[in-house]
Protein backbone atom coordinates (compact mmCIF):
# COMPACT_ATOMS: atom_id res chain seq x y z
CA UNK A 1 0.00 0.00 0.00
CA UNK A 2 1.61 3.24 -1.18
CA UNK A 3 1.35 6.67 0.17
CA UNK A 4 -1.59 7.54 -2.43
CA UNK A 5 -4.18 5.64 -0.11
CA UNK A 6 -7.06 7.61 0.58
CA UNK A 7 -6.82 8.78 4.19
CA UNK A 8 -9.93 7.73 6.30
CA UNK A 9 -12.19 10.99 6.18
CA UNK A 10 -14.43 12.62 8.62
CA UNK A 11 -18.05 12.17 7.19
CA UNK A 12 -21.48 13.00 7.58
CA UNK A 13 -21.79 9.87 9.88
CA UNK A 14 -19.88 11.00 12.61
CA UNK A 15 -21.48 12.43 15.39
CA UNK A 16 -22.00 16.06 14.89
CA UNK A 17 -23.33 17.05 18.30
CA UNK A 18 -20.34 18.20 20.39
CA UNK A 19 -21.34 21.83 21.72
CA UNK A 20 -19.36 21.82 25.02
CA UNK A 21 -23.17 23.21 26.51
CA UNK A 22 -24.87 19.54 26.14
CA UNK A 23 -25.92 19.17 29.46
CA UNK A 24 -25.48 15.44 29.17
CA UNK A 25 -21.70 16.35 28.48
CA UNK A 26 -21.50 17.45 32.53
CA UNK A 27 -19.48 15.31 34.77
CA UNK A 28 -20.60 12.86 36.69
CA UNK A 29 -19.26 14.73 39.74
CA UNK A 30 -19.47 17.92 40.10
CA UNK A 31 -18.91 20.38 43.06
CA UNK A 32 -21.61 22.43 44.26
CA UNK A 33 -20.96 25.50 46.54
CA UNK A 34 -23.83 27.29 48.39
CA UNK A 35 -23.85 30.73 50.63
CA UNK A 36 -25.90 30.02 53.65
CA UNK A 37 -27.29 33.37 54.86
CA UNK A 38 -29.86 34.74 52.60
CA UNK A 39 -29.11 31.49 50.13
CA UNK A 40 -29.78 28.24 51.85
CA UNK A 41 -31.47 30.48 55.12
CA UNK A 42 -34.03 33.17 54.29
CA UNK A 43 -32.62 34.96 57.69
CA UNK A 44 -29.31 36.48 58.39
CA UNK A 45 -27.10 35.17 61.20
CA UNK A 46 -25.55 37.87 62.62
CA UNK A 47 -29.15 39.71 62.46
CA UNK A 48 -30.79 36.72 64.79
CA UNK A 49 -27.83 37.22 67.39
CA UNK A 50 -28.66 41.02 67.05
CA UNK A 51 -32.34 40.56 68.10
CA UNK A 52 -30.86 38.84 71.54
CA UNK A 53 -28.03 41.53 71.75
CA UNK A 54 -31.23 44.44 70.86
CA UNK A 55 -28.83 45.45 68.39
CA UNK A 56 -30.76 44.45 65.47
CA UNK A 57 -31.69 47.47 63.58
CA UNK A 58 -27.51 48.93 63.87
CA UNK A 59 -26.43 44.96 62.74
CA UNK A 60 -29.17 45.19 59.68
CA UNK A 61 -27.83 48.30 58.16
CA UNK A 62 -24.52 47.41 58.44
CA UNK A 63 -25.74 43.38 56.98
CA UNK A 64 -27.10 45.85 53.95
CA UNK A 65 -24.40 48.21 53.30
CA UNK A 66 -21.70 44.97 52.96
CA UNK A 67 -24.17 43.05 50.97
CA UNK A 68 -24.67 46.19 48.56
CA UNK A 69 -20.86 46.46 48.32
CA UNK A 70 -21.04 49.74 49.92
CA UNK A 71 -18.68 48.50 52.86
CA UNK A 72 -15.80 45.75 52.57
CA UNK A 73 -17.16 42.35 54.07
CA UNK A 74 -14.43 41.89 56.74
CA UNK A 75 -15.12 45.31 57.64
CA UNK A 76 -18.63 45.03 58.12
CA UNK A 77 -18.34 41.58 59.78
CA UNK A 78 -15.65 43.29 62.35
CA UNK A 79 -18.11 46.06 62.73
CA UNK A 80 -21.55 43.59 63.52
CA UNK A 81 -19.11 41.48 65.93
CA UNK A 82 -18.25 43.98 68.12
CA UNK A 83 -21.98 45.37 68.49
CA UNK A 84 -22.66 41.52 69.90
CA UNK A 85 -19.90 41.92 72.43
CA UNK A 86 -20.60 40.62 75.86
CA UNK A 87 -23.71 38.56 74.58
CA UNK A 88 -23.80 35.85 76.81
CA UNK A 89 -23.94 31.71 75.93
CA UNK A 90 -27.42 31.26 76.04
CA UNK A 91 -27.92 33.98 73.79
CA UNK A 92 -25.89 32.71 71.47
CA UNK A 93 -27.24 29.38 71.25
CA UNK A 94 -30.99 30.93 71.04
CA UNK A 95 -29.79 32.85 68.05
CA UNK A 96 -28.44 29.55 66.36
CA UNK A 97 -31.57 27.36 67.18
CA UNK A 98 -33.69 29.62 65.43
CA UNK A 99 -31.55 29.69 61.74
CA UNK A 100 -33.58 27.75 59.59
CA UNK A 101 -33.40 26.44 55.66
CA UNK A 102 -35.88 27.73 53.27
CA UNK A 103 -37.94 25.12 52.71
CA UNK A 104 -37.13 22.62 50.15
CA UNK A 105 -33.09 23.19 51.00
CA UNK A 106 -32.87 19.21 52.19
CA UNK A 107 -34.19 17.94 49.19
CA UNK A 108 -32.03 19.31 46.77
CA UNK A 109 -29.04 19.03 49.17
CA UNK A 110 -30.22 15.09 49.40
CA UNK A 111 -30.60 15.09 45.54
CA UNK A 112 -27.00 16.47 44.84
CA UNK A 113 -25.84 14.14 47.36
CA UNK A 114 -27.79 11.14 46.10
CA UNK A 115 -26.07 12.49 42.31
CA UNK A 116 -22.47 11.69 44.12
CA UNK A 117 -21.46 15.45 43.64
CA UNK A 118 -19.50 16.92 46.28
CA UNK A 119 -21.90 19.87 48.00
CA UNK A 120 -20.70 22.66 49.78
CA UNK A 121 -21.24 25.52 52.44
CA UNK A 122 -19.30 28.53 51.79
CA UNK A 123 -20.10 31.23 54.30
CA UNK A 124 -19.23 34.43 56.22
CA UNK A 125 -21.88 33.20 59.01
CA UNK A 126 -20.95 31.01 61.82
CA UNK A 127 -20.30 26.92 61.78
CA UNK A 128 -22.29 26.55 64.61
CA UNK A 129 -25.70 28.14 62.92
CA UNK A 130 -24.61 26.06 59.92
CA UNK A 131 -24.48 22.88 61.31
CA UNK A 132 -27.61 23.15 64.00
CA UNK A 133 -29.85 24.37 61.03
CA UNK A 134 -28.91 20.90 58.90
CA UNK A 135 -28.96 18.98 61.82
CA UNK A 136 -33.24 20.41 62.24
CA UNK A 137 -33.79 18.89 58.59
CA UNK A 138 -31.50 15.72 59.43
CA UNK A 139 -29.89 17.09 55.93
CA UNK A 140 -25.78 17.08 55.34
CA UNK A 141 -23.12 18.66 53.17
CA UNK A 142 -19.60 17.10 52.61
CA UNK A 143 -17.68 20.40 53.27
CA UNK A 144 -18.56 23.50 55.41
CA UNK A 145 -16.25 26.13 55.30
CA UNK A 146 -17.58 29.26 57.96
CA UNK A 147 -16.39 31.76 60.32
CA UNK A 148 -16.65 31.79 64.29
CA UNK A 149 -17.57 34.27 66.80
CA UNK A 150 -15.26 32.77 69.76
CA UNK A 151 -16.53 32.75 73.28
CA UNK A 152 -14.88 33.32 76.19
CA UNK A 153 -16.12 33.45 80.57
CA UNK A 154 -19.39 32.05 79.02
CA UNK A 155 -19.87 35.38 76.57
CA UNK A 156 -19.14 36.82 73.06
CA UNK A 157 -15.46 38.32 72.64
CA UNK A 158 -16.73 40.87 69.94
CA UNK A 159 -13.98 39.14 67.77
CA UNK A 160 -14.65 37.16 65.21
CA UNK A 161 -12.13 34.65 63.00
CA UNK A 162 -12.23 32.20 60.31
CA UNK A 163 -11.23 31.60 57.02
CA UNK A 164 -13.97 33.79 54.90
CA UNK A 165 -13.22 37.09 56.45
CA UNK A 166 -10.80 38.49 55.23
CA UNK A 167 -10.48 35.35 52.95
CA UNK A 168 -12.67 35.33 49.26
CA UNK A 169 -14.67 32.19 48.35
CA UNK A 170 -13.05 32.18 45.11
CA UNK A 171 -10.40 31.07 46.31
CA UNK A 172 -11.83 28.71 48.66
CA UNK A 173 -14.07 27.20 45.91
CA UNK A 174 -10.67 26.63 43.71
CA UNK A 175 -9.03 24.95 46.87
CA UNK A 176 -11.88 22.63 47.44
CA UNK A 177 -12.14 21.71 43.78
CA UNK A 178 -8.34 21.07 43.52
CA UNK A 179 -8.99 19.09 46.84
CA UNK A 180 -11.67 16.74 45.77
CA UNK A 181 -10.42 16.71 41.88
CA UNK A 182 -13.08 18.84 40.17
CA UNK A 183 -12.07 20.82 37.22
CA UNK A 184 -13.18 24.37 37.83
CA UNK A 185 -15.90 24.45 34.68
CA UNK A 186 -17.50 21.68 36.71
CA UNK A 187 -18.38 23.84 39.51
CA UNK A 188 -21.49 25.81 40.49
CA UNK A 189 -21.53 28.57 42.95
CA UNK A 190 -25.20 29.68 44.23
CA UNK A 191 -25.17 33.31 46.20
CA UNK A 192 -27.19 35.78 46.76
CA UNK A 193 -24.75 38.83 48.46
CA UNK A 194 -21.61 40.64 47.23
CA UNK A 195 -19.13 38.01 49.14
CA UNK A 196 -20.82 35.86 46.98
CA UNK A 197 -19.46 37.52 43.76
CA UNK A 198 -15.91 36.14 43.44
CA UNK A 199 -16.79 32.38 43.69
CA UNK A 200 -19.77 33.34 40.98
CA UNK A 201 -16.92 34.46 38.59
CA UNK A 202 -15.15 32.24 38.67
CA UNK A 203 -17.67 29.03 39.06
CA UNK A 204 -18.82 26.98 35.96
CA UNK A 205 -22.30 27.86 36.48
CA UNK A 206 -23.40 31.23 38.52
CA UNK A 207 -26.37 31.27 39.95
CA UNK A 208 -27.85 33.54 42.11
CA UNK A 209 -30.35 33.27 45.19
CA UNK A 210 -32.73 36.09 45.24
CA UNK A 211 -29.51 38.06 44.34
CA UNK A 212 -28.70 42.06 45.29
CA UNK A 213 -29.50 44.16 42.53
CA UNK A 214 -24.86 44.49 42.35
CA UNK A 215 -25.27 40.78 42.16
CA UNK A 216 -27.56 39.70 39.60
CA UNK A 217 -25.77 41.19 36.61
CA UNK A 218 -23.10 38.78 37.66
CA UNK A 219 -25.10 35.44 37.30
CA UNK A 220 -25.79 33.02 34.35
CA UNK A 221 -29.54 32.17 35.65
CA UNK A 222 -31.24 33.63 38.75
CA UNK A 223 -34.01 31.74 40.56
CA UNK A 224 -36.18 32.32 43.79
CA UNK A 225 -37.49 29.19 45.02
CA UNK A 226 -35.79 25.75 46.04
CA UNK A 227 -38.16 24.33 43.47
CA UNK A 228 -36.78 26.25 40.70
CA UNK A 229 -33.16 25.58 41.61
CA UNK A 230 -33.82 21.99 41.59
CA UNK A 231 -35.54 22.05 38.57
CA UNK A 232 -32.20 24.13 37.11
CA UNK A 233 -29.89 21.52 38.54
CA UNK A 234 -32.15 19.36 35.89
CA UNK A 235 -32.45 21.07 33.25
CA UNK A 236 -27.98 21.21 33.24
CA UNK A 237 -27.93 18.19 33.78
CA UNK A 238 -26.75 18.44 37.23
CA UNK A 239 -29.46 16.30 38.52
MG1 LIG B 1 -25.72 35.55 51.49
Amino acid sequence: MGPTETEPRATATEPANRTICDPRARSDRMLIAFDFDGTLSDSEMTVLLGEEAGVAGEIDEITEQAMNDELSYAESLYARADLLDGLDEERVEAAFGRVALRPGTGDVLDALSAAGHHVAILTGGFETGVEQALESTRSSVDTIVANRLPIRNGALTGAAEGPLIEGTKDDALADLAAEVGVDMADTVAVGDGANDLPMLEVAGLAVGYEPKPAVEPHCDVVVSSMVRLRELFEDEGVL
